[in-house]
Parts: structure tokens; sequence; C-alpha cells
């Protein structure tokens, strides 16, 4: 059987990194992108180290013709892309009335509206091929609020409901969407958090983690970021049809609450 095609962005770092290695693993080829200095040779380890067919594009989410291009270059190689994973993402944290407008047209751009230009990229393909699979990597924040974050959870809520749209677009066509919505994952994006939250939320930097990060979750430690590439992996399967427009907490028990 023909290997399938994985695209997912921001796959150079964290969240994505580790969703990549998981379908590398699993012999998938796959398109990394993201925009480390080091992203092509942190895609070319990884897929070396798992002997999968790959290729790297430093196209920036904020850019529609870019991501267009990073899918016909993809397509061109590869054939199209069977399994899409908007992952990008970045955070800001501070209260409305200080919040820079720049950084709220960013969060937005590159949380939400990125997804929806790949997704309108990659459609045709899987139409034609009448298999796709889409994978919003959304959050916690996709469900509830959290002072001090509007724009990131204005995008996430946002990318929850396209997901939902996006599933019923698809059924005719065996494409699913759904969203993985995660709660604290120890990443970069997290660690670039803790002085702005420990200054919004009157506290030092040593007490983020437990008073602001862990607070709100049922269990009081990270999301692994394996268990995040398990869940990717299980939506992506052929037999997974059936599973769309749903909104999926990894969260530790936070939006149970
Ligand atoms: P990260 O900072 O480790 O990785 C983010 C990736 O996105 C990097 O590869 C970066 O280069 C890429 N990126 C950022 N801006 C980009 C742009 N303009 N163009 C192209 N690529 C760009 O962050 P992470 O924690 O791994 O986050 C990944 C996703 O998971 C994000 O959407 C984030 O909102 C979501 N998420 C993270 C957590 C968490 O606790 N870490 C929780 C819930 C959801």
């Amino acid at each position: 059987m023909k290997k399938k095609t994985v695209l997912i962005t921001g796959s150079t770092s964290g969240i994505g990194l580790g969703i990549a290695k998981g379908f590398a693993a699993k012999g998938y080829q796959l398109v990394f992108n993201g925009l480390e200095s080091n992203g092509a040779s942190i895609a070319a380890e990884v897929a070396g180290e798992h002997g999968v067919d790959y290729m790297f594009s430093a196209a920036n989410m904020l850019d529609p013709d870019a991501l267009k291009k990073m899918v016909e270059e993809a397509t061109a190689m590869f054939g199209g892309i069977d399994i899409l994973i908007n992952n990008a993402g970045i955070q800001h944290v501070a209260p409305i009335e200080s919040f820079p407008d720049n950084k709220w047209y960013d969060i937005i751009g590159i949380n939400l509206h990125a997804a929806y230009h790949l997704t309108k990229a990659v459609w045709p393909y899987m139409k034609e091929r009448q298999f796709g699979r889409i994978i919003n990597i959304a959050s916690a924040h996709g469900l509830v609020a959290s002072e001090f974050k509007s724009a990131y959870v204005a995008a996430k809520h946002g990318l929850v409901g396209f997901t939902k749209t996006a599933a019923l677009e698809g059924a005719p066509f065996n494409i699913t969407c759904n969203a993985i919505c995660p709660g604290y994952v120890k990443t970069p994006l997290v660690e670039k958090q803790v002085a702005d939250q420990a200054l919004t939320h009157g506290i030092p930097e040593s007490e983020v983690a437990a008073k602001v990060m862990l607070h709100k979750q049922a269990v009081k430690s990270f999301v692994p970021v394996e268990v995040l590439a398990e869940m990717a992996l299980l939506l992506a399967v052929e037999g997974s049809g059936t599973i769309t427009g749903t909104a999926i907490p990894l969260d530790g028990g936070w939006s149970a609450q």
C-alpha cells in the first residue's frame, strides 16, 4: 500500500515535533514546517532516524501564498497531502486594555487563518482521493477561557468552530476534521509565558506552574507530547472515518469542571 503523507505545521519544535516523531516511527512520509533556524536539520534527523521520505518548508503561516506554495511543492513531491495537522501557534499574555494590536492579529493569523488557508489548499486533492484527515491542534482554551489570553482564546474557539464546519463539508468525501484540545504541555511556547504570567498575576516565576498553569487541571502534571501524538495517529487512520467534528480534550480534567 502507498505510504501516506502528513503535513504538520510548526513541526520543528514542541508538540508538532513530538507528533512528527510519532508519524515518522509509523512510516508516514512527512512534510515538516517551522520557523526554527535549524528546522531543516531537525527534519533531516527525525526522518533519517526512521528512514522515511520528507521535505521541509519554512513557509510562514502569515503568508497565504507561501502556504499554497508549500502544498504545491509537497503535492509535486509526494502526489498530495493525505493528512494535514494544523499545529503552528503562538501565544501572548496581557490584559485586553494593554494587549498589543500586532500580537492580536498575529495570533489570529497564525492560529486560525493559516488553518483555513491550508485546509482550502489540500481539500481538492483529498476530495479527489476520497480520503483526508485534518487535525487541528486547538487547546483547552478552545473550550474554556483564561484571563489575559484574549487573542489566543478567540483564535482557538474559532479553530474549534472551523473544525466542525470542515467536518460537515468533508463528510461526503471521507474527509474528517477533528480538534485536539491539550492542557499544558511543557514546550518552548509555555516556557516563554512564565515571565509574563508572573507579571500579570503578580506572583514569582517559580509559582507560575503550580498556581497558574496546572491550577485548573485536575491532574497536576503537564500533558506528555507522546499522548498527543498517539491521539493524532488514531485520528489519521483509515478506520477513523466516523470520528469527525469533535474537539477532544487531553487536558488532565481541566474542561471537565
Ligand atoms: P512551540 O513554540 O514549541 O512550537 C510552535 C511551532 O510553530 C514552532 O515550530 C514555530 O516555528 C511554529 N510557528 C510559529 N509561528 C509560525 C509562523 N508564523 N509560521 C510558521 N511556523 C510558525 O509551541 P507548542 O507548545 O509546541 O505549540 C504547538 C501548538 O499547540 C500551538 O498551536 C499551541 O497553541 C498548541 N497548544 C500548546 C499547548 C502547550 O501547553 N504547549 C497547549 C495547548 C495547545
